[in-house]
């Protein structure tokens, strides 16, 4: 799920590519291919000056037959509604592999929000739900943070929801801060999820898991919790982690052949995922360039940094030890890797069901809020567990059966249940 020139683009060639593989008539594509409803809207927004800024907003609800559309709401100078379609293309069959009675949605706004101060975000979120809150809510759309979005901004959208409908409305929006509204383990959800499905593949694979090494790039919140997950539940060793270097413009990957120790690594990260490399030097580190991640003689590679990773360029690193990739990151591979790796029979989690511990356990947000009551950190994550577990194993199934790709496999898993639900419902 690389962003391509044109993401939209990309998403309806994926979809057009496993509706072939399913044999789906023509009417059924011709609904899944476009979103179902989509919103522009304009939000004028009082400056700090005393000015008035006018953003452009985005909300596209891509297909609801499963249930309410879910999805995070992007704030980026560089937004566009086709990567708002793609998104909310992407989250329907996000939400479907892992059976989540949701469908899918995504909103945006063109804006840096680096540039404005909290007071103008403030205004900026809540003029987006003054614009868009008769078209979202519990059981119609529920958004969640995105890029450039935060805890603090979905407890402020909340807020307005709740004015504009008179009543407390937690479940129309999840990543709300923990104490307001928010769930336990939702920082854990994406990491553990990745290794939830690593430890599933190893079994079917019959690795120890006891004696494989990884190597991770990234060290943000997917990859710390992936890191610790592989060492504290897997007992195996994460040989390196990778990061962007602020100050130096540029990325290193941080190692230690006999394993690194992701609680002391996490101790000497800032917020933004960036490791103090003296701190780690001193404490018997290796620094290497930032490409070095992709080389390592490993069991798992976990892609958990940025798109596009894994390359027509970097494939050829990837080390013959190789036998899992789990794409924590979103898109971390092209289409012209992906295919080398297909070829070398390597066995990839792809990203939609490897990443998808996230928005499940948003879902689990949303059932706490209907219910008023909230589960122990514990529990949150045991139910996790046995969804990602499911999950894996249906698409599993479905890669053995149909003798195809474990990407197009949960593709074909997804499309099927959204499929269903239309035909339930009586769309098709
Ligand atoms: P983050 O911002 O917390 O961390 C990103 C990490 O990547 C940082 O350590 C940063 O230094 C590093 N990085 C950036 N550029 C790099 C480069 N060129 N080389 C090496 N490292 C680099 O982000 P995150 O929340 O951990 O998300 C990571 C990926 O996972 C993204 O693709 C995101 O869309 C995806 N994802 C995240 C979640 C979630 O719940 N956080 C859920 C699903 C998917």
């Amino acid at each position: 799920m690389a962003m391509a020139t044109n993401a939209f683009e990309m998403a309806q060639k994926q979809f057009d590519h496993v509706a072939d593989l399913l044999g789906l008539e023509p009417q059924v594509r011709e609904i899944l291919r476009w979103p179902l409803r989509e919103y522009h809207f304009r939000i004028p927004v009082r400056m700090d000056d005393g000015t008035i800024r006018v953003f452009q907003g985005y909300r596209v609800q891509h297909n609801d037959a499963r249930g309410p559309n879910k999805g995070g709401i992007r704030f980026h100078p560089a937004e566009t509604v086709d990567t708002v379609r793609a998104l909310a293309t992407w989250m329907t069959w996000k939400c479907a592999v892992v059976d989540l009675p949701l469908g899918g949605g995504k909103g945006g706004v063109i804006v840096d929000p680096a540039t404005l101060s909290t007071s103008e975000k403030e205004r900026l979120v809540r003029g987006y739900v003054q614009a868009i809150w008769k078209n979202i809510g519990p059981r119609e759309d529920v958004p969640a943070p995105d890029v450039g979005t935060t805890p603090q901004m979905m407890g402020w959208m909340m807020d307005e929801y709740s004015k504009l409908a008179g009543q407390y409305t937690p479940g129309v929006i999840t990543g709300k801060p923990v104490g307001g509204g928010g769930s336990l383990g939702r920082t854990e959800a994406t990491g553990f999820g990745v290794i939830y499905t690593v430890r599933e593949a190893m079994k079917h694979l019959k690795m120890d898991s006891s004696q494989c090494l990884a190597a991770i790039q990234g060290f943000g919140n997917v990859a710390q919790y992936a890191a610790i997950g592989f060492v504290e539940m897997l007992k195996g060793k994460v040989v390196c982690v990778s990061y962007w270097d602020r100050d130096d413009r540029c990325s290193y990957t941080v190692s230690k052949a006999d394993g690194i120790d992701p609680h002391f690594l996490m101790s000497i990260t800032d917020q933004y995922g960036s490791i103090d490399k003296a701190k780690a030097k001193a404490a018997g580190y290796a620094i290497e360039d930032g490409d070095a991640w992709i080389a390592k003689d490993v069991d798992v590679l976990i892609p958990a940094a940025l798109e596009g990773q894994i390359n027509a360029e970097t494939v050829n690193h990837i080390s013959s030890r190789v036998r899992i990739i789990a794409e924590g990151a979103n898109g971390p591979t092209t289409p012209e890797a992906d295919e080398l790796i297909k070829q070398r029979g390597i066995f990839m989690i792809p990203d939609f069901l490897c990443n998808a511990g996230g928005v499940t356990v948003s879902y689990f947000e949303s059932v706490q809020n209907d219910m008023n009551f909230y589960w122990s950190k514990e529990e949150v994550l045991q139910r996790l567990d046995e969804k990602m577990s499911v999950a894996f194993a249906a698409v599993l199934e479905m890669a053995e059966h149909e003798k195809v790709y474990m990407r197009d496999a949960a593709y074909m898993v997804a499309i099927n249940r959204v499929v269903k639900a239309m035909q339930l419902r009586g769309w098709i």
